[in-house]
């Protein structure tokens, strides 16, 4: 997981967002968000449609980190290979709390 050095909140942990949720945070505009935990990612319900995230399993990087390796790899690969085809933007955690209590 990274860290960012927001304007506002200083040294903070990143979260990562799809494209329309970064606008729909931004705009104010009421958007669902999904979370796929072992991503640290957040997505529109149409992403999670469009690239299937529900076949995704869900859990964590450390859930992962307890399978065997064959396993661990398989499931890592099938996740990337999904994340690699979301639009992403990072946030600062922060800021990303912020606007969305503003929802
Ligand atoms: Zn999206
Ligand atoms: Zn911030």
């Amino acid at each position: 997981m990274g860290a960012i050095n927001c304007k506002k909140h200083g040294r903070q942990l990143i979260i990562e967002v799809c494209e329309h949720a970064y606008e729909a945070l931004h705009s104010r505009q009421k958007l669902d968000l999904l979370k796929i935990p072992i991503l640290n990612l957040r997505v529109c319900t149409s992403c999670y449609d469009q690239f299937r995230f529900q076949a995704v399993p869900d859990i964590t990087i450390e859930d992962l980190l307890e399978l065997d390796d064959e396993e661990a790899d398989r499931i890592g690969d099938f996740v990337h290979g999904k994340y690699d085809q979301v639009n992403r933007k990072v946030m600062c955690v922060a800021c990303y709390n912020e606007l969305k209590e503003k929802h």
